[in-house]
């Protein structure tokens, strides 16, 4: 199997992962990256992803599932750090198109700070349309 490409030069995460494009950075070490959405949808919305370009957790594998499981540790301890973590978060991975991912390199969103919506699998029909045309 080809080896996977570790960064992407049209990705905006890839970016900012290599300093081109600045964020607020909640974390860093040598395998992911955390900082804040930059259009948050909660008082509290950090995005931990990966360094290297894996595009969605469709395209994990195996050799991955270890730092997956490390990311969402890090939503972990970030929930604690920043607060949040007696109140209550969230932790999402949106995938794909109809699953509402809009960058495509793998991130976590940690949401926190207020109380959230139940409304976590809302569809749009409309969408729904639109996408079976596509
Ligand atoms: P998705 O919809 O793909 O799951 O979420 C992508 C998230 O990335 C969105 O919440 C969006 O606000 C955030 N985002 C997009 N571009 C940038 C950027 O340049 N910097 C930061 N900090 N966040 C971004
Ligand atoms: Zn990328």
């Amino acid at each position: 199997m080809a080896a996977k490409k570790k960064t992407n030069q049209d990705c905006i995460f890839c970016q900012i992962v290599a300093g081109k494009i600045p964020a607020s950075v909640r974390f860093e070490d040598e395998e992911m990256l955390a900082f804040d959405d930059i259009n948050p949808h909660a008082p509290i919305h950090v995005l931990v992803i990966p360094k290297k370009h894996i595009e969605s957790l469709t395209h994990i594998t195996k050799q991955e599932e270890a730092l997956m499981g490390r990311l969402i540790y890090r939503c972990r301890e970030l929930a604690r750090e920043l607060n949040i973590a007696d109140s209550g978060y969230r932790v999402t991975i949106n995938v794909g198109r109809w699953g509402g991912q809009i960058v495509p390199h793998l991130h976590l969103h940690l949401l926190g700070g207020a109380p959230l919506t139940e409304r976590l699998g809302m569809y749009s029909e409309a969408k729904m349309t639109i996408g079976a045309r596509e």
